[in-house]
Formats: structure tokens, sequence, C-alpha cells
């Protein structure tokens, strides 16, 4: 499998120096876990009001899923829990439609990178797991989450 495609500068710097690498007492938080690939992560979210106020994660990941944690934590600091979710909907559609995502009204801005990974169906997981984790994290649910009890 020609990974060059997937694997591109963004993703490797991300991957290699991920963005809020690091856990925040007292915040929301959820584990993740994808078996198939052995990506396993934490995400932090703190709230106030109802505003991102910060996130970030922890854990072993993959490039992908790495990366896409890190790229995360950059796109939906500062807004509201709303938005995020909306953020998390139009990712997850640009990494798993056939069809190009509609304009929303939400950039996904530099996530764009991860369109490519929805010719590597094994790589979604990967690139999804983080955001998976968030959700849970958001809805305070507290049990770990793995990639096989949500697509
Ligand atoms: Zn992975």
């Amino acid at each position: 499998m020609d990974l060059r495609e997937l694997y591109q500068d963004l993703i490797l710097d991300h991957s290699r120096k991920p963005r809020n690498f690091r856990t925040l007492p007292s915040a929301r938080c959820a584990e993740g876990y994808n078996p198939l690939c052995g990506d396993r992560i934490k995400v932090f979210v703190n709230i106030e009001g109802n505003m991102v106020k910060d996130v970030c994660f922890q854990g072993a990941g993959c490039a992908i899923c790495t990366a896409s944690a890190s790229l995360m934590t950059d796109a939906i600091r500062d807004k509201t829990e709303e938005q995020a979710h909306e953020i998390f909907e139009s990712f997850h559609r640009l990494v798993t439609s056939e069809e190009p995502p509609k304009a929303e009204g939400i950039d996904l801005g530099k996530l764009s990178v991860f369109a490519g990974v929805r010719e590597y169906p094994i790589r979604i997981k990967c690139a999804t797991l983080a955001w998976h984790t968030l959700r849970a994290a958001l809805d305070k649910e507290t049990e770990a989450i793995t990639t096989e009890s949500t697509d």
C-alpha cells in the first residue's frame, strides 16, 4: 500500500510534533481505543459557558491518529460546543463520504488534508478516533469507547 499521498507534510509534522499533547486536570475526559490499529488516546476538554476554552490529548497512536488529534485540538479551541459538534460532522463526512463535503459555512481548513484518508478504509478509524473520543468527552461519557462500537 502506497501511503505517500496520505502522509502529507502537514500530517507528518503534526504526528512528529503533536500540538496540545498534554493532560488537563479536572477537565471532561474520555478515552478512545482503536483495536484495529492499536491507537489509544485520551481527550481532555475544558468547557466554560458553552465555549471550548481548552482541549488537549495524550496517548499513543499511529501518525494519522496523532495528527488528526493534534489538528482537532487546534480546530475546536475557542469554538462553542455546538460548533465543535458541527466540525465533527463535517470532518466525519470528509473522511467517510464518497461525495465532497457540502459547503455549510464550516471551513475545515487544515483538516481538509485528511480527505485522502477515505481511499484507505482501514485508516478512517485512525483519523476519526480522536473525534469520537472528543464527542464522548463533550457528552460527558466517562467509560472508554472503542471504534468497534461507533462508526
Ligand atoms: Zn492508527
